[in-house]
């Protein structure tokens, strides 16, 4: 059995060229997951899918480069005539608040009939058929989680914007593959605290996690890309590599 996870984008905070806003599909035992929904990502995902052909969306938290194109998703499935029920959509605290108050006033269907929205936060575990899902808490300055799946024994870990600590750590322990916020590169002391990680400092979390593979994801803008590879493979004991658009990552499971 094997894991596949593309990157819909992996830009941190706005767009750039060719560089979409947090999206990830996650292919597993015949599912097909969505890992966040920034700006232009869900684009990215119908160049090989439908929305409606999705079993699951997770949303990481309500930062807008996680989370907006769920309005156009909401659109989407509801003027696509093939698409019947709730798509489950599982989401860090604020996110529901934050969509349907952007929609409210404005559709003639809610949120809610097109979406099964469900609360995740620490702790909580979600079993999509094979595929398990669990999820920690994460260092950021709005309520955000960490994603671990797991599928026939491969485990990818998701950071979601992170500033590190114990909790992703613990969930990322003994991962395949890391998929982990690189925002910056340099001295993380140069930076405001407990927001996000630098390159340096995702790759002392891949080794204090014992993870096979670190893939950097969410960098800056600005941030150089060269660089932040550089630093991460100077610290970091495994395999390094940078997150692309509509590159795709694949897990073999172990079982
Ligand atoms: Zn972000
Ligand atoms: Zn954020």
């Amino acid at each position: 059995m094997v894991l596949d996870l593309t990157v819909l984008g992996c830009a941190g905070s706005h767009t750039g060229v060719g560089r979409m806003c947090s999206g990830y599909l996650v292919e597993a035992a015949g599912k097909r997951i969505l890992l966040d929904a920034g700006n232009g990502s869900t684009g990215n995902l119908q160049r090989e899918h439908r929305l409606r052909d999705l079993d699951a969306i997770v949303i990481s938290h309500r930062h807008v480069d996680h989370c907006i194109d769920l309005i156009g998703c909401y659109y989407n499935l509801r003027f696509d005539p093939d698409h019947a029920g709730r798509m489950p959509l599982y989401a860090a605290a604020e996110v529901h608040e934050l969509l349907t108050g952007l929609l409210s006033g404005d559709a003639p269907m809610s949120f809610d009939d097109l979406f099964a929205h469900q609360e995740v936060g620490h702790g909580d575990h979600i079993q999509i058929g094979e595929v398990s899902l669990r999820f920690a808490r994460s260092v950021h300055p709005v309520p955000t989680v960490s994603t671990r799946i797991e599928v026939g024994g491969g485990t990818v870990v998701y950071s979601g914007d992170s500033a590190g600590g114990p909790d992703l750590v613990e969930i990322a322990r003994g991962a395949d593959l890391l998929l982990c916020e690189a925002t910056w590169t340099g001295d993380a002391a140069d930076y405001p605290p407990d927001i996000h990680l630098t390159a340096t400092d995702a790759a002392k979390v891949a080794n204090e996690a014992g993870v096979g593979r670190l893939i950097l994801t969410h960098l800056a803008g600005a941030t150089d890309r060269e660089q932040a590879m550089a630093e991460a493979a100077a610290v970091f004991d495994g395999t390094v590599q940078l997150a692309e658009d509509l590159f795709r990552y694949r897990v073999e499971a172990h079982d």
